[in-house]
């Protein structure tokens, strides 16, 4: 039996331009002047001395405060997964969805296996690239109201990167589930065949645009409804 339902979010929960077409350019439009306005916020000193720091390292240059928002800018553009980076979108989504410019997008099928899943007993996670905090608020601020009471369990890459198998075994330790409790639901093959060396049920989830691979695939969750 599965108790806990592992969910992917950028291509299987969620539309996978999201992220890029909403929330990165947020973001880089609002980075400087967050970042003008709260230069004196404990986490953005630290986020720009970790800028500085790596920027130091690779390029041996010192930055200026407004080099380093240029830098983050490209970084943004580069989607590179800086932790400093991280942390001031996460800072700047919150304003954006808290005041309402956006909302987290989830597809229509999402909520009704969610409610379908508990209704079992089972239990719902996430696992994503994008901080905890990041997922929290994806969920939180929704296009299907707040889901967050819905979900128990939320991993980051802090457990490991998501093709690696050691990840998922790590994920099964910290649920205390034995590995073949938990069901993975992603729409990149690469994952799925981590999960599944690792000894996890997957499905890979065929949205729009996605290719199918070797993994079982289903093109919305209404087709697994039946199953659990
Ligand atoms: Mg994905």
């Amino acid at each position: 039996m599965i108790k806990l339902f592992l969910f992917d979010i950028e291509g299987t929960t969620t539309d996978i331009h999201f992220v890029h077409k909403v929330l990165f350019p947020y973001s880089n439009q609002c980075l400087e002047e967050y970042i003008l306005h709260h230069q004196t916020h404990p986490q953005i000193i630290k986020a720009i001395a970790d800028a500085r720091t790596t920027v130091w390292e690779e390029e041996q240059k010192q930055l200026g405060l407004y080099e380093v928002i240029a830098k983050f800018k490209s970084w943004i553009k580069q989607d590179r997964k800086h932790g400093a980076l991280k942390t001031i979108q996460g800072l700047i989504w919150d304003v954006g969805y808290s005041k309402g410019e956006f909302k987290g997008h989830l597809y229509p099928d999402v909520k009704p296996f969610f409610e379908k899943i508990l209704s079992t007993k089972s239990m719902i996670g996430i696992y994503s690239s994008g901080s905890v905090h990041a997922q929290k608020l994806i969920f939180g601020f929704s296009t299907e109201g707040d889901l967050t009471p819905m979900i128990s369990h939320y991993f980051d890459t802090k457990v490991g990167g998501k093709r690696e198998r050691s990840s998922y075994e790590k994920i099964a330790e910290l649920t205390g589930l034995k590995i073949q409790e938990i069901h993975f639901f992603s729409d990149i093959p690469e994952e799925l065949k981590a999960a599944k060396e690792a000894g996890m049920g997957v499905t890979q989830l065929l949205r729009e645009g996605t290719k199918s691979s070797e993994f079982e695939g289903i093109t919305s969750f209404t087709d697994f409804m039946d199953i659990i």
